[in-house]
């Protein structure tokens, strides 16, 4: 039977909230110097609020921005800040340390490796093609396709038939203590938290609910435990 690790991608694999955030203020400082006639920061948290409010996956946020704040879609400016945004943020998109060399151990330990992640299809496997570590996993699941989005067993237990590997011979990897970890031990898995240190409230959590996890400081610590 097989045996396999799953891994969450975004803050999992790389370091995907740092190099959004300096991105998007890299764009926001090359559309205020061209014309937006407000302060950087300003203009950065009127960014953020359209973010939460349309999803990150939204496609128009600087289209928005820009009729927010002159009336009327400005063309040049929202080329500009997409531009800079997908300069910058290709320019820093990296794995975490030691994440490669993770990825050939768990191979070289005989376990198929999977991604489950909440995203868009295209999306998520384009940072794994851009990562270059794409060539690693047998199947990548995310919330798009399988219509719910972790916590829910059942993007868990799709992965499972996909990967024709019973849960309790199968271990999640990610940095969210509920989204990754409860999530993965409610389908019957093992959990690993790491790049995530739990506050105070989710370690009393863990302890009286009995959750059985890993809290690991790093990704790259996974080869001292598997
Ligand atoms: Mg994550």
């Amino acid at each position: 039977m097989n045996k396999a690790v799953f891994f969450d991608i975004d803050d999992t694999l790389l370091n995907t909230s740092e190099f959004a955030d300096i991105a998007r203020r890299s764009a926001i400082e090359a559309m205020c110097d061209n014309g937006l006639p407000v302060e950087y920061d300003e203009a950065y948290d009127m960014l953020k609020s359209i973010i939460k409010d349309k999803g990150s996956n939204y496609g128009g946020h600087f289209n928005l921005l820009t009729k927010e704040l002159l009336g009327q879609e400005d063309p040049f400016l929202i080329a500009l800040g997409m531009t800079t945004y997908h300069n910058v943020k290709f320019s820093l998109l990296r794995p975490f340390p030691r994440t490669m060399a993770i990825l050939i151990y768990l191979k070289s330990k005989g376990y198929r490796l999977g991604a489950i992640t909440n995203g868009k299809n295209i999306k998520q496997w384009e940072k794994l093609v851009r990562l270059n570590i794409h060539h690693f996993f047998d199947i990548v699941i995310t919330s798009e396709e399988v219509g719910v989005e972790k916590p829910d067993p059942e993007i868990y237990l799709e992965a499972l038939r996909r990967m024709r590997c019973e849960a309790d011979k199968s271990i999640m990897i990610g940095n969210k203590l509920d989204v990754d970890c409860v999530g993965a031990v409610n389908a019957g898995m093992s959990a690993i938290l790491v790049n995530s240190t739990l506050s105070d409230e989710e370690k009393e959590r863990v302890n009286k609910e009995d959750i059985n996890i890993i809290v690991l400081d790093n990704i790259s610590d996974v080869d001292t435990i598997l």
